[in-house]
């Protein structure tokens, strides 16, 4: 049965698109090298209408799909299983901008079209397409969407949901939905889009979306500021959303030990502030750079006499600036160097966050003495990366034998108590998955049950993912 699928695939996509052999791992194993599964084949389709036939043709041998991007994921959900029964499907051939339309602020991708390019080819056009994350260079919008990703500039542009206008999907059966209107207001019924969006290969596999553009702002700065704590972040959130207003696009907070991660694993960024307890980066667009700079110090100087903050930098250029942003994005990379770590993606109501992090840093480190906490994230929308790592020169991987599970439940009842959510922006895939019913509400568990077996009945597509 495998056999006839492999040949058919090779007939529709050519043998060199459909891999079997050698070294799989770039497909196989996720970023964060947690998950490594075995795939019957990897296959590369280079158009929506290749896809559509991959699904017909997997459905006809019953065989099910892990739809990929560029596997920079975090949650597992990317990868295929260890049954080497499933197809891996990488849209990395589909990786065009098909057409930028500048009247109507929107520009339309192929799923697989990696997000830098995208960003780059809206700059080429004097646009702006917002969405922004440090794997910027690797993942795709088809991933991207499919993960509701956040990044550092939701505060001001949303998330990848709020900046898709319209998607085309290779449904379950191998259908193509054309949705790919460019219109920002269509109510015609249920809305389909936002149901693919988010649902992280489950439901149908994203081929194209049509994206919100921007004008181009003309001034931008970036400012480091210094704090004591994450009570003083807070107020100046509200201060800089008072004095800043919709100007204010970044707003992202780093702890001390986050940034120690940082400078031992790439001593070649500076950190201007490395004593400070916690360090924000703020961003910042106004209608030209001088009065984004005049702005932002006002701000800055007024947080100063309030005792919020005890030092601030603003970048007077743009090397300056791309220099505070890769301090925050080198975070990841230093923390996955340290060793493996338990990952908390979590979101809680901004107002709750200095007290949810001051009871659970508590309990953890009376559970574990010495462990350590990596706390950052993008306090402005209420998302901390809450990460552990173990001790000082203990096993990363015997202390998450031994405490991954205990330090999961901890820091997601803490979560659920302060009204917040357990993924605010990575998603659930496998490894969220046992989670979920735990802290999703049974009416709404059942509706997302019933919403995948009206689209995917045969439990085809990415199984035993999220749900
Ligand atoms: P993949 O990893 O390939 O896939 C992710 C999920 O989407 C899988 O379930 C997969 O099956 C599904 N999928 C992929 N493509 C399709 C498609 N075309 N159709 C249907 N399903 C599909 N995320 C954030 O939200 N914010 C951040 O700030 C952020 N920072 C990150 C920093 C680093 C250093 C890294 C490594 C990751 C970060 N991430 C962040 C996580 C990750 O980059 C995002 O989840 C991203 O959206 C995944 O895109 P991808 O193309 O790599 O998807």
């Amino acid at each position: 049965m495998s056999h006839a699928l492999l040949t058919e695939l090779r007939e529709l996509l050519g043998p060199a698109h459909v891999l079997t052999d050698g070294d799989l791992s770039a497909w196989e194993r996720d970023w964060r090298k947690r998950y490594h599964g075995k795939a019957l084949a990897v296959v590369r389709p280079g158009s929506t209408e290749e896809v559509a036939a991959v699904v017909q043709a997997c459905g006809l041998h019953d065989v099910s799909i892990v739809p990929q991007g560029g596997n920079t994921g975090l949650v597992g959900g990317g990868v295929p299983d260890a049954s080497g029964r499933q197809v891996l499907l990488s849209l990395s051939r589909m990786n065009r901008v098909r057409a930028i339309d500048p009247a109507n602020l929107t520009m339309t991708v192929d799923a697989g079209c990696i997000l830098q390019q995208a960003q780059q080819a809206a700059d080429d056009a004097g646009l702006l397409f917002p969405l922004s994350l440090a794997a910027e260079g690797s993942c795709t919008l088809g991933g991207n969407l499919s993960t509701n990703a956040g990044g550092t500039q939701v505060l001001r542009y949303g998330n990848a949901r709020e900046l898709c206008l319209g998607l085309e999907v290779v449904t379950a059966t191998g259908e193509v939905w054309d949705g790919l209107s460019g219109l920002r207001k269509d109510n015609t019924g249920y809305d389909l889009r936002d149901l693919f969006i988010g649902s992280e290969g489950t439901l149908g596999i994203i081929t194209g979306a049509t994206l919100k553009l921007y004008p181009r702002p003309v001034g931008r700065r970036t400012a480091l500021a210094a704090a004591q704590g994450l009570p003083q972040a807070v107020a100046l959130l509200e201060l800089a959303r008072r004095h800043l207003d919709a100007g204010l696009t970044g707003f992202e907070v780093m702890s001390a030990f986050s940034l120690q991660l940082v400078g031992k694993h790439f001593p070649q960024i500076p950190n201007p502030f490395p004593t400070a307890p916690w360090s924000i980066l703020l961003e910042l667009v106004a209608s030209d750079d001088g009065q984004a700079q005049t702005a932002l110090e006002s701000m800055l100087e007024l947080a100063l006499e309030q005792g919020l903050i005890d030092d601030a930098v603003v970048a007077e250029s743009l090397a300056q600036s791309h220099a505070l942003w890769h301090l925050r994005e080198s975070i990841s990379l230093a923390q996955s160097e340290e060793g493996l770590n338990i990952k908390h993606d979590i979101s809680l109501p901004v107002s709750a966050i200095p007290a949810f992090v001051a009871q659970t840093d508590a309990a953890l480190q009376a559970r574990v003495p010495g462990v350590r906490l990596v706390n950052f994230g993008h306090l402005g929308d209420g998302n901390l990366h809450y990460n552990v790592q173990a001790p000082e020169g203990d096993s990363a991987s015997a202390f998450l034998a031994a405490h991954e599970e205990a330090f999961n439940a901890l820091v997601y009842d803490a979560v659920c108590r302060f009204g917040g959510s357990i993924s605010a922006e990575h998603g659930i895939g496998a490894l969220k998955r046992e989670q979920l019913p735990h802290y999703k509400s049974p009416v709404a568990l059942r509706l997302m049950r019933q919403i995948k077996s009206a689209l995917d009945p045969l439990g085809r597509l990415n199984p035993n993912r999220v749900l």
